[in-house]
Formats: C-alpha cells, sequence, structure tokens
C-alpha cells in the first residue's frame, strides 16, 4: 500500500481549513446528528442473529428439519405455520391472541413460512416482523373496499390488469411464500394455492403479442416466483418472443419472506432472458438478513436490477428514520428503493392506514439527507385505477413570467431565471 494510503497513520491538518469551509463541514454534520443518534437503535437482522437463530433452532426441533431442509423452499413452503396452534409452539400467545389469530384465518388466507416467522421478536408483541405476518382482530374492521383500485374493471382478458397505454401486469398465480396482512390482493388469495392454468396464461401472452403498444409487461400474482423454474421459463420465452416486448419485470417478495426461493439454477434460468427487472418488498430493516442479502446477490450477480417497493404501513415503517436506515441498508444488498406506496383503503387492513401528511414528512427527511439513490418516489395510486400520482414536498415556491423561487432541502431559497425566448445568438459579428 503506498504510504499515503495509509489511513492509520495518516493526520489530516484541519487547521489549514477556510473558517467558512469549516462552518459548512460543521454544519453538515449538525444536520444529520438527529439520524446518527437513533440509527444504531434501529436493528437490521443481521445485529439480532443469536436471536433468529435461536427461533429457527426451536423451528427445526419442532419439525424435526435438518439445514438442507430449512434451505429449499418446497420445505419451506410445504412447513408454513397456518394455525394458532402452530404459532403458539413458537411464540407465546395471549389466550385472546390464540382466538384472534384463528377466527381471521377463516375469514382471510394465512400462512408464514417458517423462515419469516424465525425473524419475529417474540419478546416484542409490536415487532414489525409479527405485525406483517401474523394475524390480528383488526382485519375483521370492514372499514375500506376489497378492491378499491378495481382492478376487475381493467382486466381485458383473464390474467391480465392494464392500466397504462404502454404496459401491463399478467397474474400468474395467487399463491406467496408468506400471506402479507397488509396485502391490497387478499380478495385474490383464495383457500388453496393456485396457480392460473397454462391456457389462461397463454391466451393472456397472446392478448400481449396482439397489442402492438406494450413494451413492458410485469409479470406478478401472488408471487411470480412461486412457479417452477420451468414454468416460468416457459413463460418469459414465449414473451421474449414478442417483438414489441422491450423489458420484463417480475414482482416477487420471495428475497423477503422465502429467500430460499432464489438459487443458482433460478437465477442461470432467468439471465437467458434480459432485459429482465425484479421488484421486490422490503418493508422494515428487521428484514435484511444475511439470507435475504445472498439471495440478492445471486440476482444481482446474474445482472437482474432489484428495486424494493416499500408499503407505507403505519406501526411498520412510518418513521423517517426507520425508512432512512432502510433505503440506506437496501442500497447495501444492491437493492435500489424504487417506490413508497401510500397503503390501499383495502377492506382488513385500516390498522396500517396513515395519513399522507406522514409519507411527505418522510420523503422531506430524505432528500438532502441521504444519497440520491436512497430516495424512492412516493405513490398514491388513485382510487379506482386511475394510477400512480407521486407525492413531493413542495420546493416550488413561485413561478412567475421571469422567474421561478424555490427552496432547497435545508430550507434555504434561490431563484433562477425563467424568461427565455427561442435563442437567437448566431455567433459574434465578423
Ligand atoms: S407477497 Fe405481495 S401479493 Fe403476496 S400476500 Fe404479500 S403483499 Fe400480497
Amino acid at each position: 500500500m503506498p504510504e499515503n494510503m495509509n489511513m492509520k497513520s495518516a493526520t489530516i491538518d484541519k487547521q489549514n481549513i477556510p473558517n467558512a469551509t469549516a462552518d459548512l463541514m460543521k454544519r453538515l454534520q449538525n444536520d444529520i446528528s438527529d439520524y446518527t443518534e437513533v440509527k444504531d437503535s434501529i436493528l437490521t437482522g443481521f445485529e439480532v442473529s443469536d436471536r433468529i437463530d435461536a427461533i429457527k433452532t426451536k423451528i427445526m426441533k419442532k419439525l424435526d428439519a435438518s439445514e438442507s431442509d430449512w434451505n429449499d423452499y418446497h420445505w419451506q413452503l410445504k412447513h408454513r405455520f397456518t394455525t394458532a396452534e402452530e404459532v403458539a409452539s413458537i411464540i407465546d400467545l395471549t389466550k385472546q391472541e390464540y382466538k384472534d389469530i384463528d377466527e381471521v384465518a377463516s375469514q382471510y388466507r394465512f400462512a408464514v413460512s417458517p423462515y419469516y416467522l424465525s425473524l419475529v421478536d417474540p419478546d416484542n408483541p409490536n415487532c414489525p416482523i409479527r405485525l406483517q405476518a401474523i394475524p390480528t382482530i383488526s382485519e375483521m374492521d370492514p372499514a375500506g373496499k376489497l378492491d378499491p383500485m378495481d382492478e376487475a374493471g381493467s382486466t381485458p382478458v383473464p390474467g391480465i390488469t392494464r392500466r397504462y397505454p404502454d404496459r401491463l401486469i399478467i397474474k400468474v398465480t395467487n399463491q406467496c411464500g408468506m400471506y402479507c396482512r397488509f396485502c391490497q390482493r387478499r380478495r385474490l388469495i383464495g383457500e388453496q394455492d393456485n396457480h392460473a392454468d397454462r391456457e389462461m396464461i397463454y391466451n393472456a401472452i397472446k392478448y400481449i403479442a396482439d397489442e402492438k403498444e406494450i413494451r413492458d409487461v410485469l409479470i406478478t400474482g401472488g408471487d411470480s416466483l412461486m412457479l417452477s423454474d420451468d414454468f416460468l421459463d416457459d413463460i418469459l420465452t414465449r414473451i421474449r418472443a414478442i417483438d414489441h416486448v422491450e423489458i420484463i419485470r417480475l414482482g416477487s417478495r420471495t428475497p423477503v419472506t422465502l429467500p430460499q426461493r432464489i438459487t443458482s439454477e433460478l437465477a442461470n434460468m432467468l439471465k437467458k432472458h434480459h432485459p429482465l427487472y425484479l421488484n421486490t418488498h422490503f418493508n422494515s430493516p428487521s428484514e435484511i438478513t444475511p439470507e435475504a442479502e445472498r439471495a440478492c446477490a445471486l440476482l444481482a450477480d446474474a445482472g437482474i436490477p432489484i428495486g424494493n417497493q416499500m408499503v407505507l404501513l403505519g406501526g411498520i415503517n412510518n418513521d423517517k428514520y426507520v425508512v432512512r436506515k432502510l433505503n440506506q441498508q437496501l442500497l447495501k444488498i444492491r437493492v435500489k428503493p424504487y417506490y413508497i406506496f401510500h397503503a390501499k383503503q383495502v377492506r382488513g387492513t385500516s390498522r396500517f392506514w396513515v395519513r399522507i401528511e406522514e409519507g411527505l414528512e418522510i420523503m422531506e427527511s430524505l432528500r438532502g439527507y441521504t444519497s440520491g439513490m436512497a430516495i424512492p418516489t412516493y405513490i398514491v395510486n388513485g382510487t379506482g385505477g386511475l394510477g400512480k400520482t407521486p407525492m413531493l414536498p413542495n420546493y416550488l415556491l413561485y413561478i412567475g413570467k421571469n422567474r421561478a423561487v424555490f427552496r432547497n432541502w435545508e430550507g434555504e431559497t434561490f431563484e433562477i431565471e425563467n424568461d427565455f425566448a427561442p435563442n437567437e445568438f448566431k455567433g459574434k459579428e465578423p
């Protein structure tokens, strides 16, 4: 190592930094001092790996499982926890919680993978993993609609949802690794796990082939990676054969709830179908674990850009520091924060709803305070299928004929000229 690269022995002479620069450095440090004070108390799965390992051992013992069972996603799916009795064998439940889980599970699908259950903090009733995975009686609140986005009304053929001119969704399954308690598609999650039948999917692909404007296809469900590698390969091959389809996206929460699904075989199959993107769904720093990191690395190494679509959920991530930590940690595991979705008012999910001001405050707390790469777009979905509507704090204070006035991330104002006629500069006179 060159001598000047030896950071331990290097000393920096701060005496020679001009006063104005030193003041600026101090102010910048100060700008994030509130976050630096709390960030280490917001834990990822890496910092609580001992606790997670202890629960994993307990689950494996109960299910008489080996390490290779645990790492096999088929085993994980087959052994999902689906009743209060099963959950109570791993995590203490009160009598009321026990009763509530079974009552809710009789109405809304409940299943959690052994892996995701191992992330629950058994000593914290408000654990963000627990709130996403385990039913509570609040799900019986009748507020909200089953289909507030009117997906049914934008379905030209079975399996397709189309709301925009050049892109659409094809739903290939109603199965997921876990059934999230805030799911917007809970009306489609039936008693039994079903993949759409081949004939219906081929018909949907024919629709895409007939519609020449479609250049972007999102394969989702449920969770697109619940399909076998062979079935998915078949679907991707057929869509790839359509000339006007430029990009394909996969929607999958498996990197978060069932990272065992991401195997090298899957990654090798997927990389035949580039350009291919995957959007996933981390909602809490506690979901970032060594297993999730491994899954994302396999996908990223296969050249698949990964985006994160967080849902803003009361009690889970409606906190500016939690979101900043989440987004920064996601970049470390090669996932780009892409969207923050304002939660839709879907029946059975009212405990997670928050006010729009909370989302705007979070956005305000990101811009300038962390890398632009860590700042997603905050989206409110138009009810009745009116589409994604971006939400931003207001940085434009005034716009007039000659000038526009702004405020920056620290609240300082500035203006720029806004008075341009067509450029008539013709060079210097000879
Ligand atoms: S993975 Fe997605 S579709 Fe499946 S239950 Fe969770 S939010 Fe719903």
